[in-house]
């Protein structure tokens, strides 16, 4: 027997159709490219949204047309979004921070159509335009007034493109498996490889982030993605702010240290998210100018693992709650988040950090496991770790174009490419990129273990292990350090810092002063390029 109940299909345009009718008259500030800051509202962007998509409509865009975004978070971006998924249309993010060809290469593999694009961006988008043949329209993110000098065939200014719709429009219904984003996964090696979001996908996630053991969020809070929606579909928050009704500050293109503190503070910030290096950035920032955080009450950090250093000095210093998060694109992208469940609430000081150098536990939409290499399931002891797999209504099934079919088995579960532990109460902590673990005498070492410890040494600002090749245990590990501005700790202080934290054979055979660690895109440390660089490296242990 079938139950009795309506089907509501999981749009995602419904989203700011809720926001605008129960929490139309909240705000969503935006740092603007143009300089100053710019106060709208859920009704507001609801409003022009649907004239977004009656003027694409109209221009014979609709269901399956992917049209990208490279833009930074700003309420025009996030009314784009909108527009785009009200017509059945694919917002495909693009990020800024890839090399002109490789962009170039994901447009073209995804068949762009349209593109929308900020100011700051406008001479990138001239170097691609011309090689993306499918690329009928440019879209530039401001208004007349602000409109550049351009070589851009096409080009219009979105308040111009959007003033020729008067917003007497209806969203388009469409089945809730549509497609709904494009993201491509920043892969270190072979090919980039598209991630394809669905209606249901992004409204189930953006619940699931809602919780109160993830998010959090309510009415009463002001969030601030300071996390790019380019980067990993913005960590759900185009969608979970919406639906809790929340008032949004979007940074715009301030993401140093001083632009996101004035903000912060400005716009009374409850709780923002981002990646390690930007907390670094503000940190510093308050290190050496002072300052509080008195509104914020929380920051959720992930992308890479947080430093403990990173958490003590929000929770002690300034008071603010650290809410470390794990996740990835191909999860939509939250996996797990580190909030405290009553089994660890006891925990208080040093003990409390441990626990918070975990990635967490998963909300409900996301089914865990570890395995070693023969698929066979591995116990949750805390320690033993293993293939970090996944499955869920918001974790891919595919790639586009079926590319990278060997990480989905026929269970559905999607391996990771982490290697990991979970504990008796499903708090999963990760030990590494199964590609970058070291493989010593047969036995594992963690990297991203040694680093956060690193870290955390005063005169280290950044760390990072790799493997090099040793006659007698295959590899050991080298462990690469920038230092501080002004500061230079020697070899042995490091390894001292080190001793008694982790197990004697863990201990790096060597330390490497450099000046800079190589980043990718999305900010991780691009462990390749350290490896080919320091492949004949020495160990003096060799
Ligand atoms: P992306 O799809 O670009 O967000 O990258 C996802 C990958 O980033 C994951 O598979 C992890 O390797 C890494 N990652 C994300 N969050 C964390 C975290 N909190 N700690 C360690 N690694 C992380």
């Amino acid at each position: 027997m079938l139950g009795l109940m309506q089907e509501w299909p999981l749009l995602c345009h419904k989203v700011i159709d809720h926001a605008a009718l129960y929490h139309g008259n909240r705000e969503v500030v935006s740092r603007s490219v143009e300089g100053p800051f710019h106060r709208t509202s859920y009704s507001e962007v609801r409003a022009r949204a649907l004239k977004l998509a009656q003027r694409l409509d109209r221009d014979g865009y609709g269901v399956g047309d992917r049209i990208a975004t490279m833009a930074w978070n700003t309420w025009r971006h996030l009314e784009s979004w909108y527009g785009i998924l009200g017509i059945g249309a694919i917002y495909h993010t693009l990020n800024p921070r890839l090399f002109p060809d490789q962009i170039a290469w994901i447009m073209n593999d995804a068949e762009d159509r349209m593109l929308f694009v900020d100011l700051t961006f406008v001479k990138l988008a001239e170097m691609i335009a011309p090689k993306v043949p499918s690329l009928e329209r440019i879209v530039i993110l401001t208004d007349d007034a602000h409109m550049p000098e351009t070589s851009l065939k096409n080009a219009v200014s979105y308040e111009t493109y959007l003033g020729e719709a008067d917003g007497d429009f209806t969203w388009r219904e469409f089945d809730e498996r549509t497609a709904a984003g494009m993201c491509y996964t920043s892969g270190t090696t072979g090919d980039p490889k598209g991630v394809v979001y669905t209606h249901r996908s992004n409204v189930l996630h953006a619940m699931a982030a809602l919780q109160p053991d993830m998010l959090n969020l309510s009415s009463r809070d002001r969030l601030m993605p300071v996390v790019p929606l380019f980067h990993a579909n913005g960590w759900s928050t185009a969608f979970s702010g919406p639906m809790s009704g929340c008032a949004m500050v979007m940074p715009g293109p301030g993401m140093d240290g001083a632009s996101i503190y004035e903000i912060l503070t400005r716009e009374k910030v409850t709780i923002t998210a981002a990646v390690p290096t930007v907390w670094l950035m503000l940190l510093q920032h308050m290190e050496k100018h002072g300052g509080a955080l008195p509104d914020l009450t929380r920051v959720v950090i992930g992308g890479s693992a947080c430093p403990r250093a990173i958490t003590k000095a929000f929770q002690d210093d300034y008071g603010v709650d650290v809410i470390h998060a794990w996740g990835m694109t191909e999860m939509s992208p939250l996996g797990t988040l580190c909030s405290i469940k009553p089994d660890y609430s006891h925990l208080e000081g040093d003990a409390k950090l441990d626990l918070q150098t975990k990635q967490g536990h998963p909300p409900f939409t996301v089914e865990m496991k570890v395995t070693d290499d023969e698929n066979e399931e591995l116990p949750w002891d805390g320690k033993t770790f293993g293939r970090l797999k996944v499955r869920g209504p918001a974790v891919s099934s595919s790639y586009y174009k079926s590319r990278g079919a060997e990480q989905f088995d026929a269970e559905n579960w999607f391996d990771t490419g982490d290697v990991a532990h979970v504990d008796p109460h499903g708090y999963m902590q990760i030990t590494d990129r199964a590609k970058d673990v070291i493989k010593s005498g047969g036995e594992w070492i963690s990297t991203i273990e040694i680093e956060n410890l690193a870290v955390g040494h005063p005169d280290v600002a950044e760390a990072a292990v790799i493997g090099v090749a040793h006659p007698k245990w295959d590899e050991r590990p080298l462990l690469v350090v920038v230092a501080k501005e002004g500061r230079s700790p020697s070899k042995q202080s490091l390894l001292d810092f080190l001793d008694g934290k982790i197990a004697k054979w863990w201990m790096p055979d060597d330390v490497l002063f450099i000046d800079e660690i190589p980043h990718t895109a999305t900010g991780k440390i691009q462990k390749t390029t350290l490896r080919t660089t320091l492949k004949n490296y020495h160990l003096p242990t060799a």
